[in-house]
Formats: C-alpha cells, sequence, structure tokens
C-alpha cells in the first residue's frame, strides 16, 4: 500500500511517526474516514467541512487546504487503485519533542497528517443488508464532546469487544435511558413513516450520512423527528438501522435479544439504503 505522511506518499513499511507525536501520547487528533465507490469518493464535502469543525473546536490548524486534501484522496485512490473501500485520514497535534500535556505552539509543531487507504471490495453489495445486524445496549461512559471526532476510541473499541462477547454485532450506546448512537455509527427507529433519530448536539457525532439519509428521507416525503428515544421505544419499533461513511444505511433487527419488528430487515432502511447509494454515487467525486 502506498500512504501518505506529511506531504510524502510512501510504501506503508517506510512511514513513520514520532514516539513523541501527541495522536500516540495523548489520543491528540482527530481523523475522517471517507468512501470509496466506483474509484470516486462519497461526500468528501461533508467530511472536509466536519474536519474543519473538528479541528475549530480543539484549537488545531489545518495542515493543509481542504483543496490539497481533495488531491491527496484522490491519488491515494488512485496509487493504490481502489474501486470500493475507504480512505483514512488523521490529523493530530504533532511531535513537540517531548511529553508535555500544555498543547505546543502551532508555529513551532506543526500537525501531523497521515493517509491511508482501506481496500474493500464488495462495500456496497454488502450481504449483511439483507440479513441484519443484532446489537445489545451499553453504558455510554464517553467523554462529553462526542460531537468532534477525536481518535480517543478505547471505549468503542470495548464496546465492540462486548458485542462480540455476547455473539452480536455491535453495541448501542445507552445515556440516562435514552439511546446516544452506536459504537461507530448513529442509530435510528422506525415507526410506521416516521424516522426516529438522536438531535444533533455534544452527546453524538454529527454524521455525515445521517446528514445525507435524513435530507433524502424528506425528499422522500418520509417524517423525521430528531429526537431522543429510548430502548423500550426501540424494542416496540417497527424497524431500526445504523448509518456511518462505512456502512452506508444498515438495518438492525434486534437490540438486546428482542427482535425489532418481524426480526427481518424493513422496508424503510432497505429503501434509505438503496437511495443513499444511488444519490451518493451520482454525487461522488
Ligand atoms: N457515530 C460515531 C460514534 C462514529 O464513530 C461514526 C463514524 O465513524 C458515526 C456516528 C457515523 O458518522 P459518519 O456517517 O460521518 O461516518
Amino acid at each position: 500500500r502506498t500512504v501518505y505522511v506529511n506531504g510524502d506518499y510512501l510504501p506503508e513499511t517506510e512511514a513513520r511517526v514520532s514516539i513523541f507525536d501527541r495522536g500516540f501520547l495523548m489520543a491528540d487528533g482527530v481523523y475522517e474516514v471517507t468512501s470509496v465507490l466506483d474509484g470516486k469518493l462519497i461526500d468528501f464535502a461533508g467530511h472536509a467541512a466536519r474536519l474543519t469543525r473538528s479541528l475549530a473546536e480543539l484549537d488545531m490548524a489545518a495542515p493543509v487546504t481542504m483543496d490539497e486534501l481533495l488531491t491527496i484522496h484522490r491519488e491515494l485512490v488512485a496509487r493504490n487503485g481502489i474501486n470500493e473501500g475507504m480512505v483514512y485520514l488523521q490529523v493530530t497535534r504533532g511531535n513537540p519533542g517531548d511529553r508535555d500535556f500544555a498543547f505546543p505552539d502551532p508555529a513551532k509543531t506543526p500537525s501531523t497528517l497521515v493517509l491511508f487507504t482501506q481496500d474493500k471490495p464488495g462495500l456496497a453489495a454488502n450481504p449483511q443488508a439483507k440479513i441484519g445486524l443484532k446489537v445489545i445496549s451499553i453504558d455510554d461512559i464517553r467523554w462529553g464532546r462526542r460531537d468532534i471526532k477525536t481518535v480517543q476510541l478505547l471505549y468503542p473499541s470495548m464496546g465492540k469487544m462486548m458485542a462480540k462477547k455476547a455473539g452480536v454485532d455491535d453495541a448501542w450506546f445507552v445515556e440516562d435511558g435514552f439511546v446516544t448512537e452506536g459504537t461507530s455509527n448513529n442509530a435510528y427507529i422506525v415507526k410506521g413513516n416516521r424516522i426516529i433519530t438522536r438531535n444533533l448536539g455534544n452527546e453524538i457525532l454529527h454524521g455525515i450520512t445521517r446528514a445525507a439519509v435524513l435530507r433524502f428521507a424528506r425528499e422522500a416525503q418520509m417524517e423525521v423527528e430528531e429526537r431522543a428515544f429510548t430502548l423500550a421505544e426501540a424494542a416496540t419499533a417497527d424497524e431500526a438501522f445504523i448509518t456511518s461513511a462505512s456502512a452506508f444505511v444498515m438495518p438492525v433487527v434486534q437490540i438486546d435479544g428482542t427482535a425489532i419488528g418481524t426480526g427481518k430487515p424493513g422496508p424503510v432502511a432497505s429503501r434509505l439504503r438503496e437511495i443513499y447509494l444511488d444519490e451518493m454515487r451520482k454525487a461522488a467525486v
């Protein structure tokens, strides 16, 4: 694989980052994952906008312009011959040459920019979409700024492991009795023609896929309610699903052992997946 590190395209075995990098020592960094379909980037503009916001919220300078970032994405997709897959991007607060809690002076410590591709043939035709996911609920004990896409992914990783141990696919986080989101995705339930998903705030990541899917749902005359919902409400819903850049729209058919609706992927989730993939392929860059 050819990867990108601070201005250079290198074989992955030659890419190097300092042991003093604040991403490594303090998880002081942000990231984005952009899907590739037909060799093109899905919603690059959305991911670039969220990256800009994440950086601003953490007082980090953008290492390159968003135009340059698009060029780097495209270059990596081309060099690695990616038809379907993802581009992972990470910006950290760089290498101050030592360990210190205080942020280094950005004039002396440039941020570290790293990108790499993940080849995933069959990403859009994922057979899981016809089966759906089983999830468990777990306590949301993450920090209070989940709207910033930081690389602090230890608890989501633990959540995925709890799901694995329970013999299911993923976990939904619950805080004060209400579902926040999935370990790496936004969570939804469906009641009739109504789609219910957590309102934006500091409690969840502002999903780029979420924004697009809600727009398509409204355009298709579905009702959208952005509000918190409980597990009890989810248990009696007609359908459930999740969204993320790499899963697109994925049905959820079981929560904590309770079948949702028929226990099979529902028509709303399936239709939204189809619309999302169709529309986003057309708009891909
Ligand atoms: N919520 C969390 C916690 C995530 O980690 C992700 C994606 O990684 C999402 C939601 C979905 O966001 P997006 O649709 O931008 O991929």
